[in-house]
């Protein structure tokens, strides 16, 4: 079952986000990743297998200027426990971490595609990332947007 760990404050968080991965190790995962709001950009580090892995890949970040991210080990239930499929999935403005399934994505995936969307993942999540930025695009507010995101979920 996967974990999720957020921080928003005044300290600077890669390494919080990577210990508290660890705490969530027992819950059991195929990969993790972390969402960390660095210079003004969304960065993205992911890899299957265990937080060691993901650990390697921040090897001289975790002193990163970031007071703001987010962390999930994954448990897969579409798509193969891979990279890119390691949560977050991103979208233009939005990190997404998941716990679950959202049964309708395909029929969700198929509007986005028409809509221009690109998918780098094969996991129902990625849908709902896309899916929050299309509805950010409609409303020009986060939180309406998430309403009106969930709303079609
Ligand atoms: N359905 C999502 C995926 O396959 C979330 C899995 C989970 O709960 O870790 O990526």
């Amino acid at each position: 079952m996967c974990g999720i760990i957020g921080y928003v404050g005044p300290k600077k968080c890669a390494d919080i986000l990577l210990n508290g991965l660890k705490t969530l190790e027992y819950r059991g995962y195929d990969s993790a990743g972390l969402a960390f709001f660095e210079d003004g950009e969304i960065q993205e580090v992911k890899a299957a297998g265990r937080i060691s892995n993901l650990e390697k890949k921040m090897e001289g970040r975790l002193d990163a200027d970031t007071h703001c991210g987010i962390g999930h080990t994954r448990w897969a239930t579409h798509g193969g426990p891979t990279d890119e499929n390691a949560h977050p999935h991103c979208s233009e403005h939005i990190a997404l971490l998941h716990n679950g399934i959202i049964e309708n994505y395909l029929e969700l995936k198929e509007f986005l595609l028409k809509k221009g969307y690109i998918f780098k993942s094969q996991t129902d999540t990625g849908t709902a990332a896309h899916l929050i930025d299309w509805c950010y695009k409609q409303t020009g507010d986060f939180l309406d947007a998430v309403i009106m995101a969930l709303g079609k979920i």
